[in-house]
């Protein structure tokens, strides 16, 4: 544990805010954000949940820029980190990522540079904080603001759990616990009581703004024939979109009729294609070769594209967050943008399934209790499936995942977790 004092920013120190909004190249303050970087500068630690491309970054990279000190970012993606970087240095603004993209001689270059102070803002991933030598860095650095992107990953009970994120509260310890800001789209109460307990955010101002955007036109269709539907959709909604399928097979089906039947150039975006590939399509995308990418949900996390028509599912999605968080990615240039759902029961039907394994009837939760209170082992040391074996319970193994959450929430059994100190 490094001793380092507390950095708390003295009410009565004023940044010019205004001047900082200048600097960055805005005209004015979107509605709420002045007085969500007011809030914080105040408290010290607060949680700002807003929607994609509802301007979040502005609450760090602003303070950054005007306080003295440096502000680490913590952000899950290179591509993110490297867009936000060149966006800055354009504007003047110094600041540098590190991720294990770049090679050794970059990362120790631009480690002495840090060191020297030359940067307002660091971004890096969350693994760089089990670094030894950055966490020694760190706890050197005059540090004003810690703050974390896309916060819900630090919770299990988010859509995107990342287990690194998880050292981050012991991070924030380990550098004297520096004012902090958590951000995400996406969070409902359990994960934003989790995410402030995991960050040790007592008491956090809580900022939640703007989830209506009234560029965005949402419907359902529910015609039988989906392709014949997304031919329309895109047809009436002329520009780049997204067309986000269920499924690898089901996007290469989907790219073959856009390009073959609709004759739009169209890239696909998932998990099956390599590194190199993925990267060729998402380039070709963002620069406007193909109007159209058809992608599973592995496609879109940090992709700004200001100018999407629309966003079209042609399934279901398995969560409303998910859900919003992809249709959230049309129209951020404030033009009007369609996001279309393309309807089926058997979706539904399919989805339904899948929320049946994730949360699990009460009958299995008492399964499973009962099953490890039946034995005399203590700790009790079993893989997910050899309960589910064992209690009989006919689900998914993840309901077994699922059950023994909410048995440690509700306080009737503890689990061990490796966990950085
Ligand atoms: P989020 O992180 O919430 O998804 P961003 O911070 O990337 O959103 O902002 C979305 C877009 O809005 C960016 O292109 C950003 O430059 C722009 N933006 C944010 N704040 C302002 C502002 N006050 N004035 C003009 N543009 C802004």
């Amino acid at each position: 544990m490094y001793a380092r004092a507390l950095t708390v920013i003295p009410t009565s120190v004023h940044p010019d805010l205004d001047l900082a909004l200048a600097h960055l190249g805005f005209e004015s303050f979107r509605p709420g954000q002045r007085q969500a970087i007011e809030t914080l500068l105040e408290v010290g630690r607060m949680l700002l949940v807003a929607p994609t491309g509802g301007g979040k970054s502005l609450g760090y990279q602003l303070p950054a820029v005007a306080l003295p000190g440096m502000t680490l970012v913590i952000s899950p993606l290179v591509a993110l980190m490297h867009d936000q970087v060149q966006g800055l240095l354009a504007r003047g603004v110094p600041a540098t990522y590190l991720a294990a993209t770049l090679d050794g001689d970059e990362v120790r270059a631009r480690m002495a540079a840090i060191a020297r102070r030359q940067y307002k803002l660091v971004y890096v991933a969350p693994e760089r904080l089990a670094f030894p030598g950055f966490r020694g860095l760190l706890a050197r650095l005059p540090i004003d603001l810690v703050a974390i992107d896309e916060a819900h990953c630090i919770s299990e009970w988010g859509h995107d759990f990342r287990p690194d994120y998880a050292r981050l509260g012991a991070a924030r310890r380990a550098m004297g616990m520096p004012p902090c800001i958590a951000l995400t789209a996406t969070a409902t109460d359990v994960v934003r009581r989790d995410v402030a307990a995991q960050l040790d955010l007592r008491d956090p101002a809580q900022f939640i703004t703007g989830f209506d955007r009234p560029n965005l036109f949402y419907h359902v269709r529910r015609e039988p024939d989906k392709l014949a539907s997304l031919a329309d959709v895109l047809d009436k909604n002329p520009g780049p979109a997204i067309v986000y399928a269920s499924s690898r097979k089901r996007c290469d089906e989907v790219g073959s009729y856009i390009a073959r039947s609709l004759r739009r150039e169209v890239v696909i975006y998932h998990a099956g294609l390599d590194r190199d590939e993925r990267t060729a399509a998402q380039e070709r995308f963002m620069g406007g070769e193909a109007d159209v990418v058809v992608a599973t949900n592995a496609f879109g996390m940090g992709v700004d594209k200001a100018n999407i028509r629309a966003v079209v599912h042609f399934n279901m999605p398995g969560t409303v967050e998910a859900y919003y968080q992809e249709a959230g990615r049309a129209g951020r240039d404030g033009q009007p943008a369609a996001c279309v759902l393309l309807y089926s029961p058997g979706d539904r039907y399919l989805q339904e399934i899948f929320i049946e394994n994730e949360y699990p009837p009460p009958d299995a939760v008492h399964r499973v209790y009962d099953f490890l209170r039946s034995l005399d082992a203590d700790p009790i040391e079993l893989t997910q499936a050899e309960i589910k074996e064992s209690a009989r319970v006919e689900l998914h193994e993840s309901a077994v995942g699922t059950a023994l959450r909410i048995l440690e929430t509700a306080g009737a059994l503890e689990r061990f977790r490796p966990r950085e100190n």
